[in-house]
C-alpha cells in the first residue's frame, strides 16, 4: 500500500512535468537534466528501477548546464519511455484512495533520537520519512539548506540526512556551516545521485560521516541509522564536557549532583544549586543568527569561568540553560554569587557585524533541604523560581520558596484546526479532548471553518505554543496565503504549521514547505496517525 503511494507520487509528478511542457513551445535542456536527476534518485529508492535505469541512460545524453532550446517533437520523442510508462500506469492503477494503517497513540514518547532530512526532493523525502517513521524513528524534514540549519539547533537531531543538490545553496556549503559550530553528537551523511569519487572525497574531507548513493536501499537504511544511534549512545557514556561551552554537560551535573546531595545528608552541609536561562534568546538568533548565537553561549560560559571559585560547577543544562552547582553555599550566598554574575552578564557587550548588544539571564535558586533530596526535585524547584524570575520581567534572580511555591511550570499547548469540514473540525478537536492533561504540558484545542475568522480572532499568546492543522481548500482565503499570513507575524518555532491537503502532488507539498509550513497530512488522515504525529512534535519542540 504504502509503495503504491510513492509510486502514485512519482507518476504524478512525471505526468504533471510533461503537461506543463506540453503547453510551451520548448524546454531547455537543463530543465530537462534537472528532471531526469531526481527522477533517477527517487524512482530507484521506491522501488521503479526501471525508470531509474532509464533515466540514466538518457542523461548522459544531455548537457547539464546547456540552454539549448528542445522543440516538443525532439524532447517528446527522447522522453517517450516515460510518457509510455505514465500511460501504461494509468491503465493499470484504479486509483484507488489509500488508506493509512491505523496506528496506537504514544501518550508519552521518551525524548528520542530525531532525525533530520535535508533534501529538495519531497517524493524523496515522504519517502524517506515514512520508512523511517515505520520503524518508530523520529522525523522531520527540511526542504532547503536554510530550513535544515534551523532545525538543526532547535531540535539537535542526532542524524542528518544531507542532499548535496539542494536549490538554494549547495549542500557542501551547508555541510560546512554544521562543522564550522560545533553541535552535540550528531552524524552527518550525505546523500547524493552523484556517486562519483570527488564527491565522497569531498563529503570525508569535510567531516561527514558518511556517503550514500541515491537510490537508497531500505533494509541498508534502517541497518545504518540503527547502528549510528548505537554508536552514538557508546560515544554520549565516555562524554562529560559540552562541545561548544567547553563547561560540563547535563549528564556530569545530575551523577555530580547525586555525590554533593549525600554529602549534604552526611555531614550537614549546604548545598545550593542554580538554574540559569538566557532571556529572549531566540531573538538573538533571530536578530543576529545561529553562529552569533554560539558566541554568546559560548561568552556566557567563560564569563562563568571567570567568576566562579574552585569549587563550583558549571554545566550546561541544554540549548540556552545553565545548572550552576554550589557546594558548601547556602541560598542566601548562593543569591549574592548568581547576583554578580547577572550584573556582569548584562554589562558585557556583544559584537555582530558592526552592531554591539547585550544579553540578560533570568535565574532561579534551590538549596537542598530535608524535602529535596533527589537531583530532580531540586532541579524542579530551581526550574520553578526561574520560571517566577521570567514571570516577573526577566533580568533577575529568584530563590525558590517552599512557601510561596508557584504553580508548576506547564507548558500550554494550543492546537488549531482550520478547516471547513465540520467534521474534521469535530474529530481531531474530540480526539484532543480527551488525551489527559499530563505534568509537562496542558492541551487546548480551538477551530476555525476558515482561515479569516483564524487571523481576526486574536489567537496568539506568547506564553502558549501552537500547532496549526491548516486546511489548504478554504473559502475565501486560501490556506497557503493563511499560511504566508502566519508566518510574517510568526516565523518562530512556537508554533508549527502542518498542512492538511489532498493534493499530493510534488509542486503543492513544495510550495507548502516554502511558505512556511512544517508538515503536511494527506487527507485523507487517519486520526490516530495525525494525533500521534502531533503528540510526537510536542515532545521534540515544546519541552
Ligand atoms: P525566554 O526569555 O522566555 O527564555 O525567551 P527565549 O527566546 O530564550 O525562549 P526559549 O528559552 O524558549 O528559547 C531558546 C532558544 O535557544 C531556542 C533555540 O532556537 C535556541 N538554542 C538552543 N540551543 C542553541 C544553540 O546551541 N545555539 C544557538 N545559537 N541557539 C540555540
Ligand atoms: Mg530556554
Ligand atoms: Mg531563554
Amino acid at each position: 500500500m504504502e509503495t503504491a503511494k510513492y509510486h502514485r507520487m512519482v507518476y504524478t509528478r512525471i505526468c504533471e512535468n510533461l503537461q506543463k511542457w506540453d503547453n510551451s513551445d520548448f524546454v531547455r535542456e537543463d530543465e530537462l537534466y534537472s528532471f531526469l536527476h531526481t527522477l533517477k534518485g527517487t524512482a530507484g529508492s521506491i522501488g521503479l528501477h526501471e525508470l531509474t535505469s532509464i533515466a540514466r541512460e538518457k542523461l548522459e545524453l544531455l548537457n547539464e548546464d546547456s540552454n539549448k532550446q528542445w522543440t516538443q517533437s525532439e524532447w517528446k520523442k527522447f522522453l517517450a519511455p516515460f510518457i509510455e510508462s505514465v500511460h501504461f500506469y494509468k491503465e493499470n492503477d484504479s486509483m484507488t484512495q489509500y488508506m493509512e494503517h491505523p496506528t496506537t497513540i504514544i501518550k508519552n514518547p521518551a525524548k528520542q533520537d530525531f532525525i533530520l532530512i535535508i533534501d529538495d526532493d519531497v517524493v524523496f523525502i515522504s519517502y524517506l520519512k515514512n520508512v523511517l517513521e515505520k520503524k518508530g524513528y523520529s522525523v522531520i524534514a527540511a526542504h532547503n539548506g536554510k530550513r535544515g540549519l534551523a532545525l538543526i539547533y532547535e531540535l539537535q537531531p542526532s542524524i542528518v540526512f544531507l542532499d548535496i543538490m539542494l536549490p538554494d545553496s549547495n549542500g557542501f556549503s551547508i555541510l560546512d556551516n554544521i562543522k564550522k559550530t560545533k553541535k552535540e553528537l550528531m552524524f552527518v551523511t550525505v546523500i547524493s545521485s552523484n556517486d562519483c569519487k570527488e564527491n565522497r572525497i569531498r563529503t570525508l574531507e569535510m567531516g561527514a560521516m558518511d556517503f550514500m548513493a541515491k537510490p537508497i536501499d531500505e533494509e541498508l537504511l534502517i541497518a545504518y541509522v540503527s547502528n549510528r544511534l548505537a554508536y552514538k549512545r557508546e560515544l554520549e557514556q565516555a562524554i562529560v564536557i559540552d562541545e561548544l561551552t567547553q563547561i560540563y554537560n547535563r549528564k556530569f551535573m545530575e551523577s555530580q549532583m547525586k555525590l554533593f546531595i549525600k554529602h549534604h545528608q552526611q555531614h550537614k552541609e549546604h548545598f545550593s544549586i542554580a538554574m540559569i536561562d538566557l532571556d529572549y534568546f531566540k531573538k538573538v538568533n533571530d536578530t543576529y543568527g545561529h553562529l552569533v548565537g554560539d558566541e554568546v553561549l559560548k561568552g556566557f560560559a567563560s564569563l562563568v569561568k571567570e567568576l566562579k571559585g574552585a569549587e563550583e560547577i558549571a554545566c550546561r543544562y541544554g540549548g540556552e540553560e545553565f545548572v550552576i552547582l554550589m557546594p558548601r553555599t547556602t541560598k542566601k550566598e548562593a543569591f549574592i554569587f548568581i547576583e554578580k554574575l547577572r550584573t556582569s552578564m548584562e554589562k558585557k557587550t556583544f559584537t555582530a557585524n558592526g552592531t554591539s548588544f547585550h544579553v540578560t539571564f533570568s535565574s532561579g535558586i534551590a538549596e537542598a533541604t530535608s524535602t529535596n533530596l533527589h537531583p530532580k526535585k531540586m532541579l524542579e524547584e530551581a526550574d520553578q523560581a526561574l520560571y517566577t524570575a521570567k514571570q516577573l520581567g526577566r533580568n533577575q534572580t529568584i530563590i525558590f520558596d517552599n512557601v510561596a511555591a508557584v504553580e508548576k511550570r506547564k507548558v500550554k499547548i494550543k492546537i488549531v484546526v482550520i478547516d471547513d469540514v465540520y467534521i474534521i473540525r469535530d474529530l481531531i478537536t474530540n480526539h484532543f479532548k480527551h488525551l489527559e492533561e499530563n505534568d509537562d504540558y496542558r492541551i487546548e484545542t480551538l477551530s476555525f471553518p476558515d482561515g479569516i475568522s483564524f487571523l481576526e480572532s486574536n489567537w496568539y499568546d506568547p506564553a502558549c505554543k501552537y500547532i496549526i492543522l491548516l486546511d489548504w481548500i478554504l473559502p475565501q482565503m486560501d490556506g497557503i496565503e493563511v499560511l504566508s499570513k502566519i508566518r510574517e507575524q510568526h516565523a518562530s518555532s512556537n508554533v508549527i504549521v502542518s498542512m492538511l491537503t489532498s493534493r499530493v502532488g510534488e509542486e503543492y507539498v513544495m510550495k507548502a514547505f516554502i511558505n512556511g509550513a512544517d508538515d503536511y497530512i494527506v487527507k485523507p488522515f487517519n486520526v490516530a496517525e495525525v494525533s500521534e504525529r502531533i503528540v510526537r512534535l510536542i515532545h521534540q519542540m515544546f519541552l
